[in-house]
C-alpha cells in the first residue's frame, strides 16, 4: 500500500537532503513535486491544495530556512500535516461508559462489511471483550449464512432469523439477545446496496434510532479511491457516522482515499483490512502510517 506514493516522496527528500541550505525556491520546488505525487497517488485535489499550502507556510519560515539542518525540518513538517491528514490523534474506538457497547457497520455491498464484521468480533475478542454479531442485512440470505460462517471462524456467537423481514426489530432482539447472553459488545452487519439509496438510508435511520450505537462505523474499499470518499461524504450528511473502517489497504497501491477521507469528512480511519484472512484487521495508526509513506 502507498508504494508509489512512498517511493515519490523518498526521492523529494533525498534530493532535498543533497542540497545542504536551502532557499524559498528549493522548498516551493520540492511542494511541487510533493503535490504532484500526491495527485498520483489519486488523493482528492483541495485536500491536496490545502496540505500544499499548509506545509508550504510553515517550511519558507525562517526558523527553517536558517537552520542546520533544513531538508530533515521539511520533512518534519511534511511528516506532522500527514499525521494530521490521517486522523491524527483521534483513532481510537470509543466504548460505552455503560459497559455495554454497540457497533453498527454499515457500507455499500462488496466493500466488506460482513468480513469486516467477523474481524472486528475477532479483534475485540482478542482484547478479552465477549462480542455478539446480530446479522440485519435481511435481504440476501446469502449475507447471513456469511455472518454465522464468520462468526464461527471467529468464535463468537451469531444472532440471526432467517425468516423475519423487519431489520430494525431483528437488531433490537439481537441487542437484547446479547445482554442476556452476558455479552460486552453487539456488532450489529446492516444491508448494503450497490449505490446509495434513500430506502438504504431510511432503514439505517431506523435502525440507529432504535438501538442508539455507541458507533457507526462506515466500511469502506480503499481501492475504489475517490468513489470511496465521495459514499463517506454522502453516508456521513445523510446518517453520521464516528469513524470508517478502510478495507482492502492490501490490494491499494496508490492510497487516495486513505489520505482524502478525514480532511473531507472530518472522520477519522479507526481500523484498516489489510486483506482476506480473519486476523487482517489493524487498529489504524496515522503516526506509524505516515512513517511507513515517508519511509
Ligand atoms: P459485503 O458485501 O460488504 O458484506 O462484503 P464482503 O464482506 O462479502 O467482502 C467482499 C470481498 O472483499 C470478499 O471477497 C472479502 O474477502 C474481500 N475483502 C474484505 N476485506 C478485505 C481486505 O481488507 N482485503 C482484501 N484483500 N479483501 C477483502
Amino acid at each position: 500500500m502507498f508504494s508509489s506514493l512512498s517511493e515519490k516522496l523518498q526521492d523529494v527528500f533525498k534530493k532535498l537532503r543533497g542540497k545542504g541550505k536551502l532557499t524559498e525556491k528549493d522548498i516551493k520546488e520540492a511542494m511541487k513535486e510533493v503535490k504532484l505525487a500526491l495527485l498520483e497517488a489519486d488523493v482528492n485535489y483541495k485536500v491536496v491544495k490545502d496540505f500544499i499550502n499548509t506545509v508550504t507556510q510553515k517550511a519558507v519560515g525562517e526558523e527553517v530556512l536558517e537552520s542546520l539542518t533544513p531538508a530533515q525540518q521539511v520533512i518534519k513538517i511534511v511528516y506532522d500535516e500527514m499525521v494530521n491528514l490521517l486522523g491524527g490523534s483521534d483513532t481510537k474506538l470509543a466504548f460505552s461508559p455503560s459497559g455495554f457497547s454497540i457497533y453498527m457497520l454499515v457500507g455499500l455491498q462488496g466493500s466488506g462489511k460482513t468480513t469486516t464484521a467477523g474481524k472486528l468480533a475477532g479483534l475485540l475478542k482478542r482484547q478479552g471483550k465477549n462480542p455478539l454479531l446480530v446479522a440485519c442485512d435481511i435481504y440476501r440470505p446469502a449475507a447471513i449464512k456469511q455472518l454465522e460462517i464468520v462468526a464461527q471462524k471467529v468464535g463468537v456467537k451469531c444472532f440471526a432469523d432467517y425468516n423475519s423481514k423487519d431489520a430494525v426489530k431483528i437488531a433490537k432482539e439481537g441487542i437484547e439477545f446479547a445482554k442476556a447472553s452476558r455479552c460486552d459488545v453487539a456488532i450489529v452487519d446492516t444491508a448494503g446496496r450497490l449505490h446509495i439509496n434513500q430506502e438504504l438510508m431510511d432503514e439505517l435511520v431506523a435502525i440507529k434510532n432504535a438501538i442508539k450505537p455507541t458507533e457507526i462505523l462506515l466500511v469502506l474499499d480503499a481501492m475504489t479511491g475517490q468513489d470511496a470518499v465521495n459514499v463517506a461524504a454522502a453516508f456521513n450528511e445523510q446518517l453520521g457516522i464516528d469513524g470508517i473502517i478502510m478495507t482492502k489497504l492490501d490490494g491499494d497501491t496508490r492510497g487516495g482515499a486513505a489520505l482524502s477521507v478525514k480532511a473531507i469528512t472530518g472522520k477519522p480511519i479507526k481500523f484498516a483490512g489489510v486483506g482476506e484472512k480473519m486476523e487482517d484487521l489493524e487498529a489504524f495508526h496515522p503516526d506509524r502510517m505516515a512513517s511507513r509513506i515517508l519511509g
